[in-house]
């Protein structure tokens, strides 16, 4: 122990992340010790906080009390079935992208009825499907899947519900990728298609116009975006009632950002505030209204426990290989992002700190978790990657063939095993030898 430990007791919860703390010398997850959870159930493993995702929850359902909301979790961030009955559970709906997710909502306890269905690609297959489901209502992206879409209702005797997502036009200023509502997006109608697709949808039999959509981006930390669409968004509804289509809901997407790095977003409820504030001056106040957060709901409720397997130093460069993979945690390779990354046991003992980039054991030189990390560690000692709750275990591949992680899910003293980890022989499960 150097002198400048904390003392055995005190707790100190890491900034944004107010479920995971230091006791003593130990990180824990609601008061769970997680050397223990890695001991028992081995890594790379991803544990969640139930309590930060009802916590999480508990902002929107603060900043949207006395309205009429429903607020559909964007399950791509996570789709983990013990995730998605969490919400279930909190009487969330859910925003889906394809069949298989509305297969997870249904098999999780989640209600057909609270389904919304975005995507720019749904197939017949998966809109017939989502009708038998009776969901909510489908995000419809072009006019060609308008007219598909009307004609597979009709085909099964039924008129599908509509919204349709409109393309604002409004920079969320953030990654690229990321970006969903600029010109040039292949997401939602344009601009100056939307009050025409509107008429059109109005016309189709199949077609049950209910409400209007978007959704600008991911990991915006920014309120000006925000109010940017809520003015356009509320234009555009102007311009369709006034062509005598009757919009029942406005749905604002997601995209809300989370703290990876000292990124500073709004709180979801301050952020509500100031864009209610906009409609109910401009008359919308009384609006159905339905948001889609993903990540904001489980971003940094979720981390990832992986062991040092061993360092390398070189000449240019240390690394510091570990466990987990680009496979288990994509979003660096494939978005430049940054996880923090903090040991499991601080003041474990004598240990000279280095700079190291931290890397899995993936044959790409794409596959690192994090670039130019000060590290006092040694092999044996393990880490916790941060805010991975979102967008990784839904993104994990079989790459190398390594089997995904296990997952946990932290309730107070309980603690749940909600994903078992994937053998070699799961992942062959469904391959045949030619001739075999
Ligand atoms: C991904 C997505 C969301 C959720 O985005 P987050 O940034 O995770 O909140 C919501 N709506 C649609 C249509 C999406 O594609």
């Amino acid at each position: 122990m150097n002198p400048s430990s904390s003392t055995a007791g005190a707790s100190s919860a890491l900034p944004g992340h107010p479920f995971v703390a230091y006791q003593g010398a130990a990180l824990q997850v609601e008061g769970v010790a997680l050397s223990a959870l890695a001991a028992e159930h081995g890594t790379p493993l991803f544990v969640y906080s139930k309590a930060a995702m009802l916590a999480a929850l508990a902002a929107y359902q603060r900043g949207f009390a006395g309205r009429h909301v429903q607020i559909c979790y964007a399950m791509k961030a996570n789709s983990s079935l013990g995730v998605l009955q969490v919400f279930a559970q909190a009487g969330c709906g859910f925003d889906i992208v394809s069949g298989g997710e509305l297969e997870r909502v249904l098999a999780a306890g989640g209600q057909a009825s609270k389904v919304i269905f975005s995507g720019v690609g749904k197939t017949r297959r998966e809109m017939r499907q989502a009708l038998q489901a009776g969901i909510g209502c489908f995000n419809v992206e072009s006019e060609a899947e308008l007219d598909v879409l009307s004609e597979v209702a009709l085909s099964m005797g039924l008129r599908a519900p509509v919204s349709i997502r409109v393309n604002p036009d409004v920079d969320p200023k953030t990654h690229p990728y990321i970006s969903t509502g600029l010109k040039g997006s292949k997401f939602g109608v344009a601009h100056d298609r939307v009050v025409k697709t509107y008429q059109h949808a109005a016309k189709l039999p199949g077609i049950q116009v209910k409400g209007i959509d978007c959704h600008i981006g991911s990991q915006i930390t920014e309120v000006a975006p925000y109010l940017d669409t809520v003015d356009k968004m509320l234009d555009f509804v102007s311009d369709i009632q006034a062509e005598g289509v009757v919009i029942d809901h406005i749905d604002f997407g997601g995209g809300l950002g989370i703290n990876y790095h000292g990124d500073k977003p709004p709180a979801a409820d301050d952020l509500w505030a100031q864009l209610l504030a906009k409609l109910d001056a401009r008359g919308f106040g009384h609006k159905k209204l339905m948001i889609e957060p993903g990540r904001s709901l489980v971003g940094n409720a979720g981390l990832c426990l992986t062991e040092v397997l061993y360092l390398k130093p070189g000449e240019q460069k240390n690394f510091c290989i570990i466990d987990a993979a680009m496979n288990d945690l994509p979003r660096p390779a494939m978005y430049q992002a940054f996880h923090a990354i903090v040991p499991l046991q601080r003041d474990a003992g004598p240990r000279s700190e280095s700079v190291y980039d931290v890397v899995g054991p993936i044959c790409e030189s794409g596959d690192w978790i994090g670039r130019d990390r000060t590290l006092a560690v040694q092999a044996g000692d393990q880490l916790a990657v941060l805010s991975a709750g979102a967008y990784c275990m839904s993104m994990a591949s079989n790459y190398n063939t390594r089997g995904r992680a296990a997952e946990l899910l932290v309730d107070g003293q309980q603690v749940h095993l909600i994903r078992e980890r994937e053998s070699a022989a799961d992942q062959m499960r469904h391959e045949r030898l030619v001739g075999g």
